[in-house]
């Protein structure tokens, strides 16, 4: 078991600030500690929404991996802290095989899912933000489902269907203020108003920290 939440290493931190660019590096360590505490049953943050993820990494270990990038990205200006893509390259030749190469590099194989996580933020930021952050890249893992929300699986390789998520909530407080609230945002409200299901226990007991009784 993984107890200790990862930080990113040093040197790809010290790199980055020398070459004064963003360096990326792989984070199988931060994949081992994902599985333990969220993807396996009895692990501190399991949670059974993920459970399709769970099925296919114990199948397949090519399935997902992670990395770290030494700073944030900016995407329509607003801070990129964690990145969750469906690896697909689309152009052929030499540039497909490039950045091919580079997968097997970092990780042996090339993942149908990288998840990259802001190394400066999670250096410095709480671990219930950190877990939140994890949380929410996973969930853009999304997977077929039927009216009667079981997951669908693929005639051909007999696996769960994946697709890259989109997010349940997509708003701008000024439409809210002008329109008032939808059916997805009363839904939000209604969640909000319970207490989260990951309790201050469970995050110390997977980021190392002291549990106070
Ligand atoms: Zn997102």
């Amino acid at each position: 078991m993984y107890p200790f939440r990862p930080f990113p290493p040093t040197e790809l931190m010290d790199q980055a600030e020398e070459e004064d660019a963003i360096r990326l590096a792989p984070a199988q360590e931060l994949l081992a500690w994902v599985k333990d505490n969220y993807l396996t049953m009895g692990g501190q943050l399991h949670n059974p929404d993920h459970d399709h993820i769970a099925e296919l990494i114990h199948d397949n270990e090519e399935f997902l991996a992670f990395a770290w990038a030494s700073s944030a990205a900016m995407a329509k200006k607003r801070m990129v802290l964690g990145q969750c893509e469906k690896v697909m390259f689309n152009q052929g030749g030499w540039k497909k095989a490039r950045q091919e190469q580079q997968m097997r590099d970092w990780f042996g194989f090339v993942p149908q899912y990288l998840i990259t996580i802001d190394a400066a933020f999670c250096e410095q930021t709480s671990d219930r933000e950190f877990c939140r952050l994890i949380e929410h890249e996973l969930y853009h893992i999304g997977v077929e489902r039927d009216e009667d929300g079981e997951i669908i699986y693929s005639d051909t390789t007999g696996l769960p269907k994946h697709y890259l998520a989109g997010h349940d909530v997509e708003v701008f407080f000024g439409e809210i203020r002008q329109h008032g609230i939808d059916s997805s945002v009363q839904r939000l409200l209604d969640i909000a108003k319970n207490a989260p299901f990951v309790s201050e226990k469970n995050i110390a007991a997977c980021c190392g920290n002291c549990v106070i009784n």
